[in-house]
């Protein structure tokens, strides 16, 4: 990833705060998005990077936990689900 990709932004150019993975307690204040040019609004989901869990941005971008249930669509369901096994796999790879 190039540097002057702004990881750290919201979707209004303000910076991420640091939120703790409710699961794992990973601080994060960055974000990817796999599929590129998105920057994380409220309520949309996030993968944590540290153990795969499935999180949730809130209205102050605190992340709270989250899970396949509370995506709308079976097509959202299944990109949690593999971006949450490609994270995983990563993990285990020494
Ligand atoms: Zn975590």
């Amino acid at each position: 990833m190039s540097t002057d990709e702004k990881t750290n932004l919201n979707a209004e150019g303000k910076p991420l705060p640091l939120s703790r993975c409710p699961v794992c307690a990973h601080a994060m204040d960055q974000a990817t998005c796999v599929a590129g040019g998105h920057r994380p609004k409220p309520g949309d989901f996030s993968i944590c990077i540290q153990c795969g869990a499935i999180l949730r941005y809130g209205p102050d971008y605190a992340l709270c936990a989250a899970s396949t249930d509370d995506a709308s669509t079976d097509d959202l369901r299944f990109h949690l689900r593999l971006v949450q096994y490609a994270v995983r796999r990563l993990r285990k790879t020494p």
